[in-house]
Order: structure tokens, then C-alpha cells, then sequence
């Protein structure tokens, strides 16, 4: 059995399905050589006038160019370069009618003739020698060269294949009726043809080339097989004439058996497609070295008076063509570019001819039929039996029409090669191959759409990953210095941390600073003090518990005599008034008479102000107002004493101060003396009368817890009028250890006078002695309870010193008042004589006992009080007020009552001074001798029990 190979050497043709025998038409044309045509008037050049990518523009608008001189720069996807047909000057550059059914504007170059036609300069050969592959490659790109047999494809594509060619088909064909320009160019030109095909040949190295010619042209034939003689590779073959015989496909079928496989290309079965009109073009490239300027084009139809093949430059429009052809249209006359099986109607005769026009038909419409009105598929088959790529004619029309683009593409449309064959045997005139190309052109545009949007994801997609690796790769940079040196960036955190936690404490406390200032605020400025304020209340309370007990184990040690020491104490003070009283007469004898008269006015003075301190003392402590009762009286004694020493002597003091001044006021110190000695008898009467001790010792506790309050607050008060500062506490302060220095000084007097009084009991000495002890005692106790009763007054300052000057000034007023009152009701006292003095003194000493005794029962309940003091301030004021108003009430009762105790008072002086006045003179200095030593070892310890408290 013969191989292939042998089987086209031996010439062996094969058939391919279907085809058609359409009516030729051909010696309409054939008759004449190919003919020339004047120059237009201009050209219309496309950029792109083949299969691929337009080249960019090397020329500009005005610009001169010259015969084949290249317009355009090829770049890549098949881009191929134009040339100037001719000489001339680029008038224009813009979009322009395009070679197509549609005719749609493309960029083209409007080039104006100069009637020149001036050559560029061309680079000839004589042969390939010394030119490659590559360089017969690139001669046939820059060239321009494009498949001129339909399809446009770029040829130096086809012949750059990457896979093994063995046979080299060039199409002689030319099957479509009408169309001889093929024919008449193999006629003419079949040695530069085939001077071309060796030229693919050098290039795809195949077994053989073979030349398809049908056998409608035997002269081209002939003048193939003429030319081809001297190479045994070039196989001219005749084959029958069959409708479409020239296709690609269908040749390959015909002369080599071989089946281009569905979607696949000529070189996937080994074989490469050239038109006869390429291989000239290149045979012109590459020996003469010319572009693709221009091509034979039919120009054919019963309205064209000389049909004939004309070689017309690209560029040069269709009016022009059929125009210089002798052109006489009719009517709906039709101008067709290709010829009638598959060429198109051109809408408008301003179509410039390309690289793929073959033919211009221009038929009149006997010679060409106008389509009738399309008719319902018969389902006849016709056109499946006319299709040479075996398809399904009438299913493809269908889905075209249905827009189901899917079912076309599974149909396989794009195998279709739109010879129309099956439009042509419809017997529905069903324009079978206008659907397809619709569908084909819609189906290409949503490809491209697709590839677009591939293209588009494809650099999104690029994109993204760009950027997440430039995101990637910041963050590695961040990254690395991070890992690069963490000890240095943990040590300063670190470090960091620790000042925090440094500046914590010291924040925490300037918080909590201002916190408690801010809490002190709102409670008060007096709260500020509280602090300072709870050590001295501290040491006040446990001296006033360890008074207490003083007290409480005093009383239960007096409880059974005490009537008995009271009634000795009183007989004692009495004496030692006596001897005070001698004591002081000596010792005014030898005292100036204006110290005299100094003391009568300090002693008034004092007696003024006892107005508010008997009071005090009495309701305070019996003990203390006795022995504060006894410093009076000795002061009054020793005031009345020193006017009548002052009157004896004569001096000049009698003069300045008038001895009844100072009789009234040693009247008015005798009466609040005896006012402070008796004030508690009404209470012990009525204590005696009520017969219950409890509410007697209830009552004396409250009235004694007022009299303080009272005493606190006048002491309070008058201080700052002493300096009329009140606003300045220091100056308060001051004022209040001057009071306490004076009631230290009235003490110690007090002591001095009581002190003659152990001495002046000369039937006990014994006696004596335990009366001078326990005055000693009283004294040093009444010294205490007076630093006691003033040391509130340096820490309880008056929150508003303006109300407390206002308080106290109207508390000295109150006073004065009514110490005047008393001097008033106490002047006619002066004259009052005793009926029984020694009665009185009895009486006297009587009820200074039970005041003793109920001051005593007054102690048990007078604990409370000292618990029970007023910490409100407003409380205090309230209580201070009160306790000023129930003073008042008392010393005007006091006033109105002292008659009978002045004379008691007078009696117990006048019956202790005629005893007094009984003894001698040595007794006297002895007694005061021993007064003087009494005196100063009482100043002694009270200096002694004054430090310890002040510690
Ligand atoms: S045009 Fe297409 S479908 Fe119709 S006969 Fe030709 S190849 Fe077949
Ligand atoms: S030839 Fe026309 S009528 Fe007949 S089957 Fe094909 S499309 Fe239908």
C-alpha cells in the first residue's frame, strides 16, 4: 500500500464532503491581462488591514511620504507595518469607513498622490544567499505581507511555525465564481510565485509544496507547472472544480488526505497554507525588496463595462475601482467586495481596498439575484448535504437566532467556514451565513470581553498579592528591629514602669492630702484644729478623772467627820483671817499708803470680777468658793483696814483715793465674799427641806456645769477685749495665761491669808496645823482647777472673734453692772451692825458645811459633766448664754439677799478679830513668821504641782 507521501507524488487527489457547483463567471474577467489604474485622487490607508494588532503611526498629518516608504511601526500580536503606495502628502489622519460589512470608521492615513510615484530607496537581491530564517522572516514582516486570499493572516506568523511543515499547500484554487485575479496573476507572474514559494520553502522546509489549481484555469496551470519545473519539490496539481475547493481545509483535504482537526490550525496536521497572491508579494519583498503596496483586484459585474484584474494600490477606494472600470450602476445596485458565495455588500462605494480585497463584483440584478423574503426552514437538509465542514446548517441558524451562543459553539460554528454553500442551496433563501456571522462576532466580542476581564482579575488578582506582600514585608520590618534589640526596649519599658510605680506613692499622697483638706473644708475650719484639740481634751479628761478620784477618796475619807473638819476648816479660816489680818496690819504699817490704795483697787477689781468667779467658785467647789470666800473677805478686811491706815497716817494717797471708795468697794468685796460663801445655802436649804440628796446633787451638778460654761465663756470673751484684738488667737492665748497667772496670783494670796490662820489656833497647834494642811491643799487645788478652768480658753477659741468680742464686751458690761448694783446694795450693809456676830459666824459656818457636804454629794454626779461638755459650738454659745442668763439671775439674787449674810460675815470677822485683837504681839510675829514660811512652801509646791500639769 503506498504512503501518503507516495500517493501525492503519484498525484493521487481526495475529496472532501459536500461542496457546491455554483455558476463560474470567471471569463468575465480572465479575458484581459491585469490591467493599471490611474491614480486616485487620494488613498485611504487603515492601520490595520489584517488578522492582529495595528502598527503605531510613524508619520504625521502634512507630512511627505514616498512609495513604499513605511507609515507604521509593527509591534507585537501580529502587528503589521503599511506603506505608502505612493508618493504623496499625508492630507490626514482619522477614522475612515472600514473594508467591512459594517463598514465601521477605523484610524486610517489619508495620503494625497504627488503624481510621482516616487520609489523609496528598496534593497533588492538576486537571491536568499546570506539571508536566515530570521531575515526572510523579518523582510516578509516588514513588509506588510498578509494571507491576500481571504483571511488577511500575517504571513511572516505562518511562516515563523514552531512545528515541523511537510507540506507546503499554495492555493491556485481561486473557486469562488467571478474571481480570476489568482488566475491571472499565475498567468503573469508564476515565476515570481514560485520564486516566493521557494522563498516559504528555504524558510518551512518541507517535503513538498504543492499547488493546488483548479481545473478551470489551465493556462495558470501551465504556466505553474512552467515555472516549477526546476524543483522536484514544487508538485503542481490539478484539481477538480468544486465549490469551495479553495478552502484552506478542504485543500489540505484534496491534495494531502490530512483532516485539520476541530479548532485546529493546517500546521497541527504538518501542512502550511499559502495564497498564490502571498508568495508573489513576497517574492517582491524579498528580491525587490517592495512592500505590500498593492494587488490584483477583479473588478467584475455585468454594471462594470471592462471587467478585468487591475492592480490597484491599497488605499484606493471602491468608487474609484469600479469607477475607472467603466462602472454603470442600476438600480439597487449592489457592490459586493469578494466575490458572490463569500463576499459582502459594501454599504457605501468609500471603501479603500486592502490587503485581502480580491474582487469587486458589481452585479446587476439579473446576473445576481436579490435575496428573497426568508422563508421557515423545511428542515430539507440542503444546506447539511451543501456543508463541506459536515456541520448542521439549519441547527446552527436556530441557535444563532436564539442568541444561544453555547449550543453554536457545540455545534462547532466556528469550523464553518462561511463559504455559504448552505445559503446557497436554502430553498427558504435563508441567509444561513449572515446569522453566522453575527453569532461568530457576538460570540468573539464576549471572549474578548472574558479575556479583558481575565486580564483585568488577572492584574487585580497581581495586585492584591503585590500589595499583601509589601503589607508582608512592613510588617517584617517592623518585625526585625523589634526581634533586633528587645533587652533594650524591655529595659526602658521596665524602667518606665518603675518611675510610674516611683511617682504612684507620692501622687497618692498629694491625693490624699488634698482629699482631706478638701473633707476639712467642708466640715469647717474648726474641724482643722480637732487634731490638736484631742491631746489637750485627752489630758484634760485624765485630769479630771484623777480629780475625781482625789475627790471620791477625799469624801469617803471625810464622809464621817466631815461636819466636824467643816465646822474646824471654817474656825480655822476665820482664825487664820485674823491673823491674816494682823499679819497684813503689820505688814500695811510698813507698806506705803499707795500700794494701800493699789491693792484696795486691785481688790475691787477682783471683787468686780468675783461678780462671775464666786459663782464659779462656790457651784464649782465648795471648797473653792470657801477658800475664794476667805481670800475675799481678807482682801475687803484689808482694804477697809488700809483706808483707816491710810486716814491715821495722813499720807497722800488719802488724798488721791477717796477712803469711801474704798470703804464701798471693801464693802462690795465683803458682800460678794459672803454672796460666794452663802450662795449654796439656799441649795442646802432646800436640800434639807426637799429631804432628796440625788435631786439636790442633780441640780447642784447642772448648776455648777453651767457656772463653768458660763465662767469659760466670759474668760473667752473678755480676753480678747483685754487687747481689743479678737481676731489674733495668739493675743487670746496671751490673755488667757494672764487670767491664769492672776487666778495663780489670787491663789497664792489666798493661801497667804489662809496660811495665818494654822497659827492662829493656839488651843490646838496639832489642829491647826492639819487646818493649815488642808487649806494648803485647798489652795493648791483651787490653783489647779483654775489652770483647768482656763486651759479651754486657749484651745477653745471663739470661731468668730468678732461675736465673742461682742459677747464678752457685753459680759464685762454685765458684770460692771452688776458689781455697781452690788456696791449699791452693799453700802447700806456698811453701817448694818450684827445683833449676835458669834450667832452669825455659827450659822455661817454651819451652812458653809453643808455646802461642803453638798458640793461633796455634787462631785459623785458631777463626773458627767465633764463628759457631758458641749462639743457643738452653737451648743456651747446656747449654753454659755444660758448659763450667763442663769448668773445674772443669781448674782441679782445674790444682790438682794446679802443682808443677813453680811452680817453673818461681818460677825465671823468681828468675832475673829477680837480674838485676834487678844493676842499679843509676839504671838503675832510668830504667826506670821510662820504664815510667811507656810506661804512659801505652798508657793513651792503649787510652782511645783503647776509644772507638772503644764507638763
Ligand atoms: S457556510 Fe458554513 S455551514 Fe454553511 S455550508 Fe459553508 S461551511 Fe457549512
Ligand atoms: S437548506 Fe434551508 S430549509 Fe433546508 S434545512 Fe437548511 S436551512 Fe432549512
Amino acid at each position: 500500500m503506498e504512503t501518503l507521501l507516495e500517493q501525492i507524488e503519484s498525484g493521487k487527489l481526495w475529496q472532501f464532503p459536500g461542496g457546491i457547483h455554483p455558476p463560474e463567471q470567471k471569463s468575465l474577467s480572465n479575458q484581459a491581462a491585469i490591467g493599471s489604474l490611474p491614480l486616485p485622487e487620494y488613498l485611504v490607508l487603515p492601520l490595520k488591514q489584517h488578522i492582529g494588532a495595528n502598527g503605531q503611526l510613524l508619520v504625521n498629518k502634512g507630512e511627505h511620504v514616498l512609495k513604499g516608504q513605511v507609515l507604521t511601526q509593527p509591534g507585537t500580536n501580529w502587528s503589521l507595518p503599511i506603506h505608502a503606495p505612493t508618493s504623496g502628502t499625508i492630507t490626514d489622519i482619522k477614522p475612515m469607513p472600514s473594508a467591512h460589512p459594517s463598514a465601521m470608521p477605523e484610524l486610517s492615513i489619508v495620503l494625497t498622490p504627488d503624481g510621482d510615484d516616487t520609489w523609496c530607496e528598496l534593497e533588492t537581491r538576486a537571491s536568499l544567499d546570506g539571508l536566515d530564517n530570521k531575515a526572510l522572516i523579518d523582510i516578509i514582516h516588514h513588509a506588510g505581507i498578509a494571507g491576500m486570499g481571504g483571511a488577511g493572516f500575517p504571513t511572516y506568523v505562518k511562516a515563523d511555525s514552531a512545528k515541523t511543515i511537510e507540506y507546503l499547500v499554495v492555493n491556485g484554487v481561486e473557486c469562488e465564481p467571478y474571481i480570476t485575479a489568482d488566475d491571472m496573476l499565475m498567468r503573469e507572474h508564476a515565476k515570481d510565485i514560485i520564486r516566493g514559494m521557494e522563498v516559504m520553502m528555504s524558510i518551512l522546509s518541507p517535503q513538498y509544496a504543492l499547488v493546488g489549481i483548479e481545473d478551470n484555469k489551465p493556462e495558470a496551470l501551465a504556466a505553474m507547472q512552467q515555472a516549477a519545473k526546476h524543483n522536484s519539490k514544487i508538485l503542481v496539481r490539478s484539481i477538480p472544480t468544486k465549490y469551495p475547493s479553495g478552502g484552506e481545509k478542504q485543500l489540505i483535504k484534496v491534495l494531502t488526505s490530512k483532516e485539520v482537526p476541530s479548532g485546529g490550525i493546517p500546521a497541527d496536521v504538518g501542512v502550511l497554507v499559502q495564497n498564490v497572491g502571498t508568495l508573489f508579494a513576497v517574492s517582491e519583498a524579498v528580491y525587490e525588496g517592495k512592500p505590500l503596496i498593492e494587488r490584483v483586484v477583479t473588478v467584475t459585474g455585468n454594471t462594470i463595462h471592462k471587467p478585468q484584474n487591475v492592480w490597484a494600490l491599497l488605499g484606493t477606494e471602491v468608487k474609484h475601482l469600479v469607477y475607472s472600470q467603466g462602472f454603470t450602476p442600476v438600480e439597487n445596485q449592489r457592490v459586493i467586495m469578494g466575490g458572490p458565495m463569500m463576499g459582502f455588500t459594501l454599504p457605501t462605494v468609500r471603501i479603500p481596498v486592502v490587503k485581502t480585497t480580491n474582487c469587486i463584483l458589481a452585479p446587476d440584478n439579473q446576473e445576481l439575484a436579490v435575496a428573497g423574503q426568508e422563508q421557515a426552514c423545511i428542515r430539507c437538509s440542503a444546506c447539511a448535504d451543501a456543508c463541506p465542514q459536515t456541520l448542521l446548517p439549519q441547527q446552527l441558524q436556530w441557535f444563532a437566532k436564539g442568541q444561544e451562543y453555547d449550543k453554536l459553539e457545540e455545534y462547532n460554528l466556528f469550523d464553518c467556514i462561511e463559504c455559504g454553500a448552505c445559503s446557497y442551496v436554502c430553498p427558504s433563501e435563508i441567509p444561513l451565513v449572515q446569522y453566522y456571522r453575527v453569532a461568530k462576532a457576538e460570540i468573539r466580542e464576549q471572549k474578548l470581553e472574558k479575556v479583558k476581564a481575565e486580564r483585568a482579575k488577572e492584574r487585580f488578582e497581581a495586585r492584591k498579592a503585590r500589595l499583601e506582600r509589601e503589607q508582608e514585608e512592613r510588617q517584617n520590618r517592623h518585625k526585625r528591629p523589634a526581634r533586633s534589640a528587645p533587652a533594650k526596649d524591655k529595659a526602658k519599658v521596665s524602667e518606665a514602669l518603675e518611675r510610674v510605680k516611683q511617682k504612684r506613692p507620692e501622687q497618692s499622697a498629694v491625693q490624699a492630702a488634698i482629699e482631706r483638706a478638701k473633707a476639712k473644708k467642708a466640715e469647717g475650719d474648726t474641724s482643722a484644729l480637732e487634731p490638736d484639740n484631742s491631746a489637750v481634751a485627752l489630758e484634760r479628761a485624765k485630769r479630771k478623772e484623777q480629780a475625781r478620784k482625789y475627790k471620791e477618796e477625799k469624801a469617803g475619807s471625810d464622809k464621817g467627820s466631815a461636819p466636824k473638819d467643816a465646822v474646824a476648816a471654817a474656825i480655822a479660816r476665820a482664825k487664820a483671817k485674823k491673823a491674816a489680818q494682823t499679819a497684813d496690819s503689820v505688814e500695811s504699817q510698813e507698806q506705803d499708803p499707795r500700794k494701800a490704795a493699789v491693792a484696795a483697787a486691785i481688790a475691787r477689781a477682783k471683787a468686780k470680777k468675783s461678780g462671775d468667779e464666786p459663782k464659779l467658785g462656790s457651784e464649782d467647789d465648795p471648797r473653792k468658793a470657801a477658800v475664794a470666800a476667805a481670800i475675799a473677805r481678807a482682801k475687803a478686811k484689808k482694804a477697809e483696814q488700809d483706808p483707816e491706815q491710810n486716814s491715821a497716817s495722813g499720807s497722800d494717797d488719802v488724798k488721791t483715793d477717796d477712803p469711801r471708795k474704798a470703804a464701798v468697794a471693801a464693802a462690795i468685796a465683803r458682800a460678794k465674799a459672803k454672796k460666794a460663801a452663802k450662795g449654796d445655802e439656799p441649795e442646802a436649804a432646800v436640800e434639807d427641806d426637799s429631804a432628796d440628796p440625788r435631786k439636790a446633787a442633780v441640780a447642784a451638778a447642772i448648776a455648777r456645769a453651767k457656772a463653768k460654761k458660763a465662767a469659760k465663756d466670759a474668760e473667752q470673751l473678755e480676753e480678747p477685749t483685754v487687747d481689743d484684738e479678737p481676731e489674733d488667737p495668739r493675743k487670746a492665748a496671751v490673755a488667757a495665761a494672764i487670767a491664769r497667772a492672776k487666778a495663780k496670783k489670787a491663789a497664792k494670796d489666798a493661801e497667804q491669808v489662809e496660811e495665818p490662820t494654822v497659827d492662829d489656833e493656839p488651843e490646838d497647834p496639832r489642829k491647826a496645823a492639819v487646818a493649815a494642811a488642808i487649806a494648803r491643799a485647798k489652795a493648791k487645788k483651787a490653783a489647779k482647777d483654775a489652770e483647768h478652768v482656763e486651759e479651754p480658753t486657749v484651745d477653745d477659741e471663739p470661731e468668730d472673734p468678732r461675736k465673742a468680742a461682742v459677747a464678752a464686751a457685753i459680759a464685762r458690761a454685765k458684770a460692771k453692772k452688776a458689781a455697781k448694783d452690788a456696791e449699791h446694795v452693799e453700802e447700806p450693809t456698811v453701817d448694818d451692825e450684827p445683833e449676835d456676830p458669834r450667832k452669825a459666824a455659827v450659822a455661817a459656818a454651819i451652812a458653809r458645811a453643808k455646802a461642803k457636804k453638798a458640793a461633796k454629794d455634787a462631785e459623785h454626779v458631777e463626773e458627767p459633766t465633764v463628759d457631758t461638755e458641749p462639743e457643738d459650738p452653737r451648743k456651747a454659745a446656747v449654753a454659755a448664754a444660758i448659763a450667763r442668763a442663769k448668773a445674772k439671775k443669781a448674782a441679782k439674787e445674790a444682790e438682794q439677799e446679802p443682808v443677813v449674810d453680811d452680817k453673818t460675815e461681818e460677825d465671823v470677822s468681828s468675832g475673829s478679830d477680837t480674838q485676834t485683837d487678844a493676842l499679843s504681839p509676839e504671838d503675832k510675829r510668830k504667826a506670821a513668821i510662820r504664815a510667811a514660811v507656810e506661804r512659801a512652801k505652798a508657793k513651792k509646791k503649787a510652782q511645783e504641782q503647776e509644772g507638772n500639769d503644764l507638763s
